[in-house]
């Protein structure tokens, strides 16, 4: 019987793919195995290709790579994909050239408020907890706003953030600032990486019944840049209609999308990060999750990490009066009007249990 073997050639590193599970660089010990009869198949991969498909998934999330990789090749940051973060935080900078005006930071602090709301309420609370009723046509514009944040798709988002309920501070856990990453891993690196780039679709089968949100998801790189355009295009008729305003297409892009975006991303990492590092638990969970009034304002509630690690099925996370939980109170006032339904708050919340900090 012949052996069929395929060796995949890519740039300066040979991959062998056979079923001696060969590992890089390995194709010197291989031949002899493979025996006289053995039929080789040499695929060199263009990495004209490889490059070609890389910029492809920046448009369809979705596309896989033809490319074998091997587990350190997973972890690896793909710069690549990351180069739109980076230019986004080096916009930030452009602001010494462009000034600012009025109209530019209410549309920055205007944005940063949606986008925030967004995430916290509906990426979180709905997609990820499902602590609320809503109706699909309100998910979706959450799920629209969140995603114009450029934190990936609501798929994405939910699937990611399930597995860190399930396994929080332990082995499985993308994020935790606990592992060997520390804390640049849990803030930023984390999602740099080809492993975390994909949607893991068995955490989230009950959201991928829905199209309108697969379709998000797919294409998540549509909604930032279609408000970035936007915000060019508003600032430029603002300029020329408008002049009194002192504000311009460059001015809007920086304040509007740039700046805004830049601090509701640190801001939400923050809760992945600090929030599993400083504070005050007042709960024994088996995390290292916390509580911080200062995060809570910046996120909205999220800051209350350590009651929603408590207890994650809450649509609340300020468990107590004085503990501001600002996507909490604009959810209620959509129940009042009967557009949200909420839940009362759990008993397991309502216990005010405090252990020592660990
Ligand atoms: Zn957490
Ligand atoms: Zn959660």
């Amino acid at each position: 019987m012949v052996d069929r073997q395929v060796v995949y050639w890519h740039g300066s590193h040979l991959r062998i793919s056979c079923q001696y599970g060969c590992a890089e660089n390995q194709a010197c010990i291989l031949p002899p195995l493979f025996g006289e009869d053995a039929e080789v198949s040499v695929i060199r991969l263009q990495p004209r290709l490889a490059l070609r498909e890389r910029a492809l998934r920046f448009f369809d999330s979705t596309r896989r790579s033809r490319l074998p990789t091997s587990p350190e090749q997973e972890d690896r940051i793909e710069w690549l994909r990351v180069l739109p973060f980076l230019l986004m935080h080096l916009g930030c900078f452009m602001v010494y050239f462009t000034g600012y005006s009025t109209t530019a930071l209410v549309t920055c602090a205007g944005l940063y408020a949606l986008r925030m709301f967004s995430i916290t309420a509906f990426y979180h609370r709905y997609l990820s907890h499902r602590a609320f009723e809503a109706p699909r046509w309100l998910v979706f514009l959450g799920a629209l706003g969140a995603t114009a944040a450029a934190q990936r798709g609501p798929l994405w988002w939910a699937a990611h953030h399930r597995t860190h309920h399930r396994c929080a501070d332990q082995a499985g856990d993308a994020h935790s600032p606990h592992g060997k990453g520390g804390f640049f891993w849990s803030h930023a690196g984390w999602f740099m990486t080809r492993r975390n780039f994909r949607t893991d679709l068995s955490q989230v089968g009950d959201l991928a019944m829905c199209p309108e949100l697969r379709w998000l998801d797919r294409f998540d790189i549509v909604l930032p840049i279609s408000l970035l355009v936007l915000l060019g295009i508003a600032g430029a008729l603002l300029q020329q209609h408008a002049p009194g305003l002192g504000t311009s297409a460059a001015q809007m892009m920086v304040w509007g999308f740039c700046i805004s975006t830049t601090a509701v991303f640190h801001a939400t990492s923050s809760v992945n990060s600090l929030s599993h590092l400083f504070g005050r638990r007042a709960y024994p969970t088996r995390d290292h999750s916390r509580n911080s009034m200062l995060i809570a304002l910046l996120t909205f509630g999220e800051g209350w990490h350590n009651n929603h690690h408590w207890c994650p099925g809450s649509v609340r996370q300020g468990f107590r009066w004085w503990q501001i939980d600002l996507s909490f109170y604009v959810l209620w006032l959509l129940s009042i009007v009967g557009i949200t339904r909420l839940r009362r708050l759990p008993a397991r919340a309502r216990q005010h249990k405090t252990s020592p900090s660990p």
